[in-house]
């Protein structure tokens, strides 16, 4: 199946749903990466402190895919931030990698205590300078967070990787975010298993009148609402499930429902303090 992809404001375009690599061993990631390359993904969203990098490129080549296909992602770590660190960093990145370029490259997190969010981002600009990362973004970032960046710097942050769920949908960040070109990708997009989506009742009614699961439901309105996804799964049939996400569409009116879910249950670290 071919994923349509979407443009990001560096002019490269992303497939808007991939493959997440969190918390995965690195026999399991090779397995993964494997499987997923094979039922169809071309977007793999990786992360150094995910630990798994080398997996990665190792089901990369295995694989046989051609690398121009591939949509590369992964993030440098709070070490690793600073005017000079990201030119190291990525070189450290694609040796774990075995490639010549990343197609994103983010700042995981802007740890504002540490104060070094538009020093690591001026040091991205460098590295895409050198096309060793096709487009840089950051993750986590809050509105402060990316107007220090944005005024501070002469580059626009192609993504802001950030939790997105029912539950917790982000409006007001990504209000901001849209006239500015910042394309938002959502973590955790089923709420890393930490509640039940089976206990939202409208999620149960519409994935009935479409005959599909709550989690396709959930991931395709992610992509109707312009969200870029990369549910994470070990299992073969739930990448498979994930994938298939494209054979039918949300009404304006199971959107607005979906959209009324939001109660602002945040399940991972508030970038505020983390
Ligand atoms: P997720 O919302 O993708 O949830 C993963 C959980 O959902 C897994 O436990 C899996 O068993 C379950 N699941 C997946 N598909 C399913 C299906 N079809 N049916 C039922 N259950 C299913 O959470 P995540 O992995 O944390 O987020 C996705 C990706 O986002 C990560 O793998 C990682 O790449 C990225 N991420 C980034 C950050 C960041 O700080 N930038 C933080 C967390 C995650």
């Amino acid at each position: 199946m071919r994923i349509p992809s979407i443009r990001l404001n560096s002019g490269h375009d992303i497939p808007p749903l991939g493959v997440g690599l969190f918390k995965l061993e690195q026999d399991e990631t090779q397995r993964i990466v494997e499987q997923a390359l094979e039922l169809g993904y071309r977007h793999l969203d990786g992360a150094r402190i995910y630990g798994n990098e080398e997996a990665v490129g190792r089901a990369i080549r295995v694989s046989g895919i051609p690398r121009e296909e591939l949509f590369v992602t992964t993030k440098l770590w709070r070490d690793e931030q600073g005017r000079q660190a990201p030119l190291t960093a990525i070189d450290d990145a694609l040796e774990r990698l075995g490639l010549d370029y990343v197609d994103l490259y983010l700042i995981h997190w802007p740890h504002p205590s540490m104060g070094l969010a538009l020093d690591t981002w001026l040091g991205l600009e460098e590295v895409a300078a050198t096309g060793k990362a096709r487009s840089i973004g950051v993750s986590n970032f809050r509105q402060e967070d990316l107007a220090t960046i944005v005024e501070g710097s002469s580059t626009v942050p192609a993504v802001n990787q950030v939790e997105l769920h029912p539950r917790f949908q982000q409006r007001a960040l990504r209000a901001y975010q849209e006239p500015l070109g910042i394309r938002t990708e959502g973590w955790g997009p089923l709420g890393q298993g930490k509640y039940d989506l089976a206990e939202l009742p409208a999620l149960g009614e519409i994935a009935a009148a479409h005959g599909v699961s709550i989690q396709q439901v959930v991931l395709r309105w992610h992509l109707q609402e312009g969200v870029i996804v990369f549910p994470k799964s070990s299992r073969p049939e739930r990448l498979r499930e994930n994938l298939d996400v494209f054979g039918f569409e949300l009404t304006a009116e199971e959107l607005e429902r979906i959209r009324g879910l939001d109660d602002g249950l945040r399940v991972g670290t508030d970038p505020a303090t983390g």
